[in-house]
């Protein structure tokens, strides 16, 4: 165990044996600063909900951003981005590294440089003839591009979706489709009106269920199915009783739910469920080996994690990381593997302070590519001049083991 002083706030901070382990595997320095700190830092590489519209650089149409964006940054509609690239016109830089010039001043001129890709305002006529916004979709199908929001269409006032699909009103929701008013609801199906609910497939109007299939106005079910008010019908029974209560004013509908939802017992409480060894965790479910650790499910041998799913091996992990193993300090990834100081990358690893790739094995200091290996700061090199600048950068930024 390490104690060192935070040098952003200056309080002293432990670093436990499980974590240099874990570094000194990775031949990377003792971090410098606190937990806390470090998990800001990150936060702010991926930018808080936010939507501005803009104009397509090209074709002029508006467009919705997510990203704040400095001045003079190129944006383009999806059709424009792919036709401009398409036609080698798209002006993105590949630089590639440049001895003499510090890292990270060559990987900020990058980010300045990459135009980025703004989101289609969609009008749908299903919904109210409500304009419908796309915002924060990332990763959405098996596209090429795939930060391109496709699958994301229809989706409503929502944050942090992934794979969303006609989804309507949702919250830091997962693999959902067709789903309307979820909130922290996971991998849920053709439902709506969940609150906290996980993989469930046709329910509505319940909260802390998980799953269940077919479910109507229940609370804190586990594996069921045909239930309305936490009572079991059979099929038939169940499509009637749906019937008869969808029939009633919502309103009246949602009071009636919230009438017999007040006469169940406090539901048993998710926090601390089915957890080993784990310490300093709140909100975490199923995790094994886990050290600090908040909301967040599925952990394995992980250390400061903070809003994620299906991590293992990994440490400062922070907001919708999703499958990761192997990596450390990254935000907002899922699919990924040894990814280290990087955000927004799906599907991708051995990538290090990349942010916005899809599909990228091997690149160091890279933003917005995609299918790419091998890159330094966006330009292809062989395996053997990569690794050769890579381990030149490396020393030129004392990432390497050090408990100074
Ligand atoms: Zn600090
Ligand atoms: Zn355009």
């Amino acid at each position: 165990m390490i104690k060192k002083e935070c040098q952003t706030c200056h309080n002293q901070f432990t670093i436990i044996d499980q974590e240099i382990d874990f570094l000194k595997k990775l031949d990377f320095p003792l971090p410098t600063d606190c937990p806390k700190c470090r998990k800001e830092k990150r936060e702010k590489l991926v930018d808080k909900p936010f939507y501005e519209e803009v104009k397509c650089d090209n074709c002029k149409k508006e467009i919705l951003i997510w990203h704040k964006v400095e001045p003079n940054k190129q944006i383009f509609c999806r059709e424009c981005f792919r036709k401009l690239k398409h036609e080698g016109k798209l002006d993105r830089p590949q630089p590639g590294y440049k001895e003499g010039i510090p890292f990270f001043e060559q990987l900020k001129e990058l980010h300045k440089q990459t135009p980025i890709v703004g989101t289609d305002i969609y009008q749908d006529d299903e919904v109210n003839q409500k304009t419908l916004r796309s915002h924060e979709c990332s990763y959405t199908t098996n596209t090429i591009d795939s930060f391109d929001l496709s699958k994301c269409v229809n989706t409503v006032n929502s944050q942090h979706l992934i794979n969303a699909n006609n989804c309507v009103d949702c919250t830091n929701s997962m693999a959902t489709e067709n789903s309307v008013g979820l909130v922290s609801s996971y991998r849920c199906n053709n439902c709506s009106y969940l609150n906290s609910c996980f993989v469930c497939d046709n329910c509505h109007y319940c909260d802390n269920c998980e799953d269940c299939q077919n479910c109507f106005a229940c609370s804190g079910l586990r594996n069921k199915k045909y239930y309305v008010f936490n009572k079991k019908y059979s099929e038939k029974e169940y499509k009637a009783k749906v019937k008869e209560l969808s029939r009633l004013p919502h309103n009246e509908l949602i009071e009636t739910i919230k009438n017999f939802k007040n006469t169940l017992p406090l539901p048993e409480s998710r926090r601390h469920q089915n957890i080993n060894d784990c310490k300093y965790t709140n909100e975490v479910f199923n995790c094994n080996g886990c050290f600090y650790a908040f909301e967040s499910r599925n952990v394995n041998n992980s250390g400061y994690l903070w809003h994620s799913e299906a991590i293992k091996n990994s440490w400062d992990i922070t907001t919708m990381a999703r499958r990761v193993n192997d990596s450390y300090s990254c935000s907002d990834m899922s699919y990924v593997e040894n990814c280290y100081f990087s955000s927004r990358l799906f599907d991708s690893s051995n990538c290090y302070f990349s942010h916005d790739l899809y599909k990228c094995y091997n690149c160091f200091g890279c933003v917005g590519n995609s299918n790419a290996k091998y890159n330094i700061l966006n330009k292809e090199y062989s395996q053997e001049d990569y690794n050769k600048i890579v381990a030149q950068i490396r020393d030129e930024i004392g990432l390497h083991y050090s408990e100074e």
